[in-house]
């Protein structure tokens, strides 16, 4: 299986005020694209590997018996992939709210207010490169985390299901170092909330 770029569900500019289309299109094109090919190349010599579902291969990574560069590249091109597909999903320009997710978030964290404010404090503080994430374990509980890099929820048998990009990449053309601004206005293209 060659892993491929997936399509937005909308245009480069349809998040427009809050991420810019140049943003959005060399975000795309280039740094998702990149992670693409990164782990192709990395999955080469390992077809069985490389046939197995992304997820599962993220899941079942740490116990692999490969080359640990090898490995490393899969955790970085693999949950770029990975991470970047799931973010085109949940953003959107218009809201198609999850009833239940947002139920599961009240009586995980309260409120959903409180929900955003956690996971905003948690999306400030990665330091350098990486993402905030709420996830849900095996038992089906709710979690935050804020993971560095590409690091996928995954590796660590959680299930991603809102994960904010906060690498420079994803705000520096219009919010320059301002990613407290970046994410609180990217509350305003989640959809599922
Ligand atoms: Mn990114």
């Amino acid at each position: 299986m060659i892993h491929t770029l997936p399509q937005l569900p909308y245009a480069y500019n349809a998040l427009e005020p809050y991420i810019d289309a140049q943003t959005m299109e060399i975000h795309h094109t280039k740094h998702h694209q990149a992670y693409v090919d990164k782990l192709n190349a990395a999955l080469e010599k390992y077809p069985d590997l490389a046939d197995k579902p992304l997820e599962e291969l993220l899941k079942t990574l740490a116990s692999l018996n490969i080359d640990e560069t090898d490995k490393k590249a899969i955790q970085n091109h693999g949950g770029g992939h990975s991470n970047h597909s799931l973010f085109w999903q949940i953003m959107g320009p218009k809201k198609q709210v999850d009833e239940q997710l947002v139920s599961e978030i009240e009586t995980a964290f309260g409120s959903i207010d409180e929900f955003k404010k956690q996971f905003t404090d948690t999306a400030s503080k990665v330091f350098g490169s990486g993402w905030a994430w709420l996830a849900r374990d095996e038992q089906g509980k709710l979690h935050l985390h804020g993971l560095p890099n590409q690091d996928s929820p995954y590796l660590h048998g959680h299930t991603p299901i809102i994960g904010l990009d906060v690498w420079e990449h994803a705000y520096y053309l219009k919010y320059k170092n301002r990613r407290p601004e970046y994410i609180e206005n990217w509350w305003k293209v989640l959809k599922l909330i």
